[in-house]
């Protein structure tokens, strides 16, 4: 399980979390929805310290990061080696790839494996062969980032996290930078991890999906948790009217 408590988050004096707490118990999968600028992918943020928290607790496999007090009110790791293997166990997908460009595929997949987790090149590469083929691009695992599709290339993102063999895997928009007709592609491969009983958390505006596939439905506003419950809770009888609005301008 990955347990999050009490996020607090400001950046000078706009605070954008402000105490925000969730649960996903393994297989979960957790939509987070909100509006725009409602601190959603702060949050996502904050569980791998990519952003810093002002407070809270984030555990994981019940093993809580230790955190301290640092510089201007953030927490920091108090333990580098701690929350590089912590960080190890986080999959991170993000709306622009972040793919390096100069190194192909199959090299992109491989670099966690072999520089983090030590796996020799030859098994790294039969497991990135794998992945590959599950979200059926074997064929390109030789060519460089700039020569695939932006639905290929997320795939490959996908891909790429699922090779530290992550406990959870967080989405940041993972098809909002995508042409409308990469969509169903990239959602086809998330569809096929939930069905896997992966433990995920998605930003997403992706309404249909998200009802579909998710355990729990979340949706911040200002930073806070407005509602949470079951996808059918919170699509078909939210008890917010923020929420009952948002639900009914995204369909
Ligand atoms: P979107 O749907 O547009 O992606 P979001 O819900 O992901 O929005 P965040 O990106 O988490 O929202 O931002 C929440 C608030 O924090 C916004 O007001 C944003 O301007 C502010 N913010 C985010 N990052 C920073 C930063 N590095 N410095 C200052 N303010 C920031
Ligand atoms: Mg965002």
């Amino acid at each position: 399980a990955l347990d999050l408590q009490n996020i607090h988050k400001s950046y000078g004096s706009l605070e954008v979390l402000k105490g925000v707490s969730l649960t996903a118990y393994d297989g979960d999968v957790i939509s987070i929805l909100g509006s725009s600028g409602s601190g959603k992918s702060t949050l996502l943020r904050c569980i791998n310290l990519l952003e810093k928290p002002n407070q809270g607790t984030i555990t994981l496999g019940g093993e809580s990061l230790n955190l301290v007090p640092g510089k201007s009110g953030e927490l920091q790791a108090a333990n580098r080696a701690q929350l590089e293997s912590f960080r190890a166990r986080v999959g991170f997908v993000f709306q622009n790839f972040n793919l390096w460009p100069h190194k192909t595929i199959i090299q992109n997949i491989i670099e966690g494996p072999t520089q983090v987790l030590k796996i020799s090149k030859d098994q790294a590469i039969s497991e990135a062969e794998q992945l590959l083929k599950k979200v059926g691009l074997l064929d390109k695992k030789d060519a460089y980032p700039d020569n695939l599709s932006g639905g290929q290339r997320q795939r490959v993102a996908i891909a790429r996290a699922l090779a530290m063999n992550p406990q959870v895997l967080l989405f940041d928009e993972p098809t909002s930078a995508l042409d409308p007709e990469l969509v169903n592609e990239v959602l086809a491969v998330m569809r096929d991890l939930a069905a896997e009983g992966r433990t995920m958390l998605i930003v997403t505006h992706e309404m249909r999906f998200a009802r579909d596939v998710s355990s729990q439905v979340v949706f911040l506003h200002q930073g806070r948790i407005e509602e949470a419950g079951t996808p059918e809770q919170v699509f078909d009888n939210p008890k917010s009217a923020r929420v009952r609005e948002f639900m009914a301008s995204h369909r």
